[in-house]
């Protein structure tokens, strides 16, 4: 008998959207250059991962455990069993956020997801009930927002970052132009610190705009800051620390400042949802229904883990982080004072080629004088050895063609020198190549 075939036509149009392909082509790059120098992965350094301390941080969750009065066949039942669908760890979250990010919500307000990846997906899920609902991204976005929107048939609207990244103007005319269009606008996703892609940072006269308006328009904000923990300096305020009127979903995630296997993230869903009878609510109950279905619950051996880790600092994310953020900000601040030396002005002008200069985060834009298309990122990687991601892959609606994201967290000092000088190298020959 002739095995199952199907036609990929007949599949979810989201198989067929190449953004759930962008990063196997990355990964397919990568591995066929293994010698080059990537600027592509947005991973954590390795060097802070230490097998051992798993144990440890688990062993510390128990002990936290048994001394707050739980019996043996508890913790064993803890770590064996299903646990409960909102997550097991949902007080030291929320106490952690008390500590770190000067935000006080009710442990129940908190769902533990798997990765912030989910907790994106349930909260779209709940959201966008049908096709009049708007999804409202800052552009370029993460690949996560789009491809979560577009699993679930929705095309989000993409709201064009400036070079300063976003601006509250901007939003507002995206929002008119999608009730022109008799669509109601239900939430806007940013990153409002360090953004991954584009490395831009939001003022703090932004976020007290963004939340102005969004209690005007009546929409919710979908605040994502994966890399402010493990950004140097001083720290803006979360949008959810100034939300007032919880107008804010906060998705969290320990990937970038505890660990990324884990898998541990989570949602801050603190809006009253009232039903037909009257029945009152939290909109983080609703996701705790989706997720149910989706992943039942979070690992709690995973949970475990993390836990640990914040019992180990008092609570706080941000302590774990200290050597951490400093890391990347020394790597961030040697990719820029190479850039600085690769491409010395006026020459740099004259050549087309500048880079914002993120004080933190993983990433940075560059633009440069060509199409940085796949075909480009080929040439890039077989003639001179540098791997980097093209832009375009993070704008929904088109844009981004000339710009390159570096990726500064997972390289050494010397594999940055040497990388930089390598992509200063593509960059001549390649804008010598397009005139
Ligand atoms: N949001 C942003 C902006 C990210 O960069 C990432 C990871 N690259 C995620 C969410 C996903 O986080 P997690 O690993 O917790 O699912």
């Amino acid at each position: 008998m002739a095995p199952a075939t199907l036609r990929k036509a007949e599949l979810h149009a989201s198989v067929g959207d190449p953004v759930l392909d962008t990063m196997n082509f990355l990964n397919e790059i990568t591995h066929r250059y293994p010698r080059a120098v990537s600027f592509a992965p947005g991973r954590p350094y390795d060097g802070f991962f230490d097998v051992e301390d798993i144990f440890r941080h688990v062993r510390r969750y128990l002990d936290h455990l048994a001394e707050r009065g739980a019996t043996p066949a508890e913790i064993r039942d803890t770590l064996f069993q299903y646990g409960p669908t909102g997550g097991q760890i949902r007080e030291l979250i929320a106490a952690s956020l008390r500590e770190d990010e000067d935000t006080d919500v009710r442990p129940g307000a908190v769902v533990v997801t798997v990765g912030c990846q989910e907790a994106i997906f349930l909260t779209l899920r709940a959201l966008l009930a049908g096709p009049q609902d708007a999804l409202l991204v800052s552009s370029p976005c993460y690949v996560g927002i789009t491809g979560a929107a577009r699993l679930l048939g929705v095309e989000p609207t993409a709201v064009p970052e400036g070079r300063d990244g976003f601006r509250c103007a901007d939003l507002e005319a995206a929002l008119a132009a999608e009730k022109a269009r008799g669509r109601r606008p239900r939430a806007f996703y940013v990153v409002p610190d360090h953004s991954n892609p584009s490395g831009a940072t939001m003022s703090t006269a932004e976020r007290h705009a963004l939340l102005d308006l969004a209690d005007r328009e009546d929409f919710l904000v979908l605040e994502d800051s994966p890399y402010r923990l493990v950004s140097p300096g001083r720290r803006l305020p979360t949008l959810k620390s100034l939300d007032r009127d919880r107008r804010v979903v906060h998705l969290g995630s320990y990937s970038k400042t505890l660990f990324p296997g884990a898998r541990v993230g989570f949602a801050v869903a603190d809006q009253i949802v009232v039903a037909e009878d009257g029945r009152q609510g939290l909109l983080a109950d609703e996701l705790v229904k989706i997720k149910s279905m989706v992943t039942v619950n979070t690992s709690p051996l995973s949970q475990a883990a993390v836990a640990g880790m914040l019992l180990a600092a008092d609570g706080r994310a941000s302590e774990w982080n200290t050597e951490t953020a400093a890391y990347y900000g020394e790597a961030m601040r040697a990719t820029l004072k190479r850039l600085d030396e690769c491409f010395p002005q006026p020459g740099r002008e004259a050549l087309g080629v500048r880079w914002n200069e993120p004080a933190g985060g993983f990433f940075l834009t560059l633009d440069v004088p060509f199409p940085a298309d796949n075909a480009a990122l080929a040439r890039s990687a077989e003639d001179h050895g540098v791997i980097w991601t093209p832009m375009s892959y993070f704008y929904p609606q088109g844009g981004g063609e000339h710009s390159i994201r570096l990726s500064v967290s997972y390289l050494t000092q010397a594999d940055i020198t040497e990388g930089i000088a390598r992509l200063a190298r593509f960059i001549t020959a390649e804008a010598a190549r397009s005139r």
